[in-house]
């Protein structure tokens, strides 16, 4: 596919919507105008709407995040150079590019089997690296924790005592918490190995989290 004069220019009116919208940080607005978001549409049909700041589906009952949303839970991550994070929901694979774009050593782990087959295979070819998984998330991924960072992109019930396990002390987790229509994003932050605070922003809309401590099946 290719990455044309017209994308790119779709692509800066992009970043110009999502930092219109409230997103200050250089190096995300960076991250959104260089990645070519149509190239993670498999339906050719909706190639030509991938930079309006909307979800779109793409198989299994899933969708690419807006992205203001994957701006705004980037934000709220501050990310550092070589940050450990762990993303839960891979999907297409777009919101785990941003972090790798951000200098991120990235672990991204997804419930439904089919999109993690595909991501895992596109990133390469996309010229990124990062550690794929296959399962439910909603308890994390214990095996490679601890991480300074975990951001959840699919709407929790409430936070997974797992995921605060699994974060060092000073690191934070972005998850949306609420129902199924509309949720609040929390940054929670590790203050001590038992203490932790919570942040509450505005509202959005996921796809729900499956899964053990998620909207189970
Ligand atoms: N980060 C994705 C992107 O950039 O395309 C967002 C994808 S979508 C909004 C949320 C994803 O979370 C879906 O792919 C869904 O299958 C996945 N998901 C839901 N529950 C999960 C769980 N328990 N463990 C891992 N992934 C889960």
């Amino acid at each position: 596919m290719e990455d044309s004069y017209r994308h790119r220019g779709m692509r800066r009116q992009l970043v110009k919507t999502v930092q219109a919208k409230g997103i200050k940080s250089q190096s995300v607005l960076d991250a959104i105008g260089k990645i070519p978001r149509h190239f993670f549409f498999e339906d050719s049909a909706l190639i030509e709407h991938a930079y309006e700041d909307k979800a779109f589906p793409i198989g299994s009952g899933q969708t690419i995040s807006q992205p203001y949303t994957v701006a705004f839970q980037s934000e709220l991550l501050q990310l550092k150079p070589k940050d450990k994070v762990l993303e839960i929901g891979t999907g297409s694979g777009y919101q785990a590019i941003v972090l790798l774009e951000l200098g991120a050593e990235v672990f991204s782990i997804e419930y439904q089997k089919a999109l993690f087959e595909r991501t895992r295979k596109f990133l390469p070819r996309m010229g990124y690296q990062a550690n794929f998984f296959y399962g439910d998330g909603s308890k994390g991924l214990a095996k490679h924790a601890p991480y300074d960072k975990i951001i959840v992109t699919a709407g929790a019930p409430s936070v997974p005592d797992a995921l605060i396990d699994q974060l060092k002390v000073g690191g934070c987790l972005v998850i949306p918490v609420g129902n199924v229509r509309t949720q609040q994003m929390l940054r929670i932050t590790k203050t001590a190995p038992d203490k932790v605070r919570s942040e509450t922003y505005t509202d959005f809309k996921f796809v729900p989290l499956l899964g053990e401590d998620g909207w189970r099946k």
